[in-house]
């Protein structure tokens, strides 16, 4: 099967272009090994899969898609990839992303432009666009991603497949390369609402390198998949629906909540009333903890190091101007911006208190609901060139998803239709920890 799926990622991938790289020898050696023990008691084992290029692969170069760790060999597996690996799955290679998961089109990877499993002229939504697309175009069962702000949920809503950003706190981000380290979390991209709970089933829970993981019990996230949405109380937010949304995917998405109150559960709209403040509040926040984070890529410690430098500030600001992309630059100033003593109540403190009355506003709701469902994203996948150049609409397309991440909770994306032929994704957001009702939510819909 690893080699199969090795010749035909070699077929698939001048078009979709969805791997860095491929790691052939270390996979078929894995698979000889995994062959050998003949141990398939896990259900994951001597299956394919694939990681984002932000999860650190032990001796395996991993980048996150940016010129400025070519060549890097982290020395250790992220706490994801070894807990895939002791179950006997198989890492093929390394997907394609936005650098540094900077971006929703996977446009601004330094390496290549990937494209949209249903039309490779489309974007394949991003950050994670690589991870999205291999599974959507059949060349691996599952894969990893990371979801900042909707990097798991758009690709998987632009590629008709199912991506789940956990609870934070649920999957230990030891090993993932931090962008906003309050707001980041891993979660798997599959093609069945079953498969991402089982994968789940294995990457979820508490590790010591990981203050902020959950020390909560992990339960089996496929225990409430059994169809049945009876007496289920479901939230619309009419601002999910509001302006800039395109009407088709707003039918799209009433569509399949209809369908859900067809089979028995009760649909009610509400509010989230702060939610056109999400996206200032999260490009605040994030760029601040990203441009923090971001520091320790001096030319030092990893990966791309510039010639001819005159001392050692001259090797950071060498290293960086040429080792960083645009859109990362954006962000470091942005963030820098935010933190500094002269902006810092203006900017950060503002958006921190926003964070707040989100949260408060999906607090409210889920006294009430079970989950809240709306569209994942506002359009459906665009032209591969036309958005990249503006970055504030790029930005703005993220009203649906950033909300989640600003308040921690588990969102999952499944395909609720097409339209003009591409997906359109159904957002499904749960309390926090309750990740066994959003999967059971999307696997009744599916
Ligand atoms: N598109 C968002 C951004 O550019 C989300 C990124 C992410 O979730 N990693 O920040």
């Amino acid at each position: 099967l690893t080699q199969a799926t090795l010749e035909n990622i070699e077929k698939t991938d001048s078009e979709l272009q969805a791997f860095i790289r491929t790691n052939s020898d270390e996979a078929l050696l894995q698979a000889k090994k995994i062959d050998a023990q003949h141990d398939f008691s896990n259900i994951l084992s001597g299956l394919p899969l694939a990681f984002k290029d932000n999860l650190a692969t032990n001796g395996i170069e991993t980048t996150g898609a940016s010129h400025i760790l070519e060549g890097f060999k982290p020395v250790y597996d992220a706490t994801v990839v070894s807990k895939l690996s002791t179950v006997g799955a198989i890492s093929v290679g390394k997907t394609n992303m936005d650098e540094f998961a900077m971006g929703g089109s996977t446009e601004t990877s330094y390496y290549k432009k990937t494209t949209n499993a249903w039309d490779h002229t489309k974007v394949p939504g991003g950050s994670s666009g690589g991870s999205a697309s291999a599974v959507a175009g059949g060349q691996i069962p599952f894969a990893l991603g990371s979801d900042t702000g909707g990097s798991i949920r758009q690709p998987a809503a632009f590629n008709g497949i199912v991506g789940l950003k956990p609870t934070y706190g649920r999957v230990s981000r030891w090993g993932l390369f931090a962008m906003a380290s309050s707001l980041d979390q891993i979660g798997p991209f599959t093609r069945t609402v079953k498969d991402n709970a089982l994968v789940l089933n294995t990457i979820a829970g508490f590790d010591e390198k990981d203050s902020t993981s959950s020390k909560r019990d992990v339960p089996d996230f496929t225990s409430k998949l059994t169809g049945d949405v009876k007496g289920l109380k479901i939230a619309v937010p009419k601002e999910y629906f509001g302006e800039g949304i395109d009407p088709k995917v707003a039918t799209t998405v009433k569509a399949a909540i209809a369908q859900l109150e067809a089979m028995g559960a009760t649909v009610d709209e509400v509010s989230l009333p702060h939610t056109k403040y999400g996206v200032a509040a999260y490009y605040i926040i994030m760029s601040s903890e990203a441009s923090s984070n971001l520091q320790r890529y001096d030319g030092v410690r990893y990966g791309f190091r510039a010639d001819d430098v005159k001392n050692l500030e001259d090797l950071y600001i060498k290293t960086r101007s040429e080792g960083f992309g645009d859109e990362v630059k954006r962000r470091i100033m942005l963030g820098t911006f935010s933190l500094s003593a002269g902006a810092y109540d203006a900017f950060f403190k503002k958006a921190a208190k926003i964070r707040t009355l989100l949260i408060e506003d999906f607090n409210k709701v889920f006294a009430d609901y079970d989950v809240i469902v709306g569209p994942t994203a506002p359009t459906v996948a665009y032209g591969l060139g036309e958005e990249i150049d503006d970055p504030t609409a790029m930005y703005l397309a993220d009203v649906l998803t950033i909300p989640v991440n600003l308040a921690g909770l588990p969102g999952l994306s499944v395909n609720a239709g097409f339209v003009d032929g591409l997906p359109v994704g159904l957002q499904i957001i749960g309390k926090p920890f309750d990740e066994a009702t959003v999967y059971q939510t999307g696997y009744a819909f599916e």
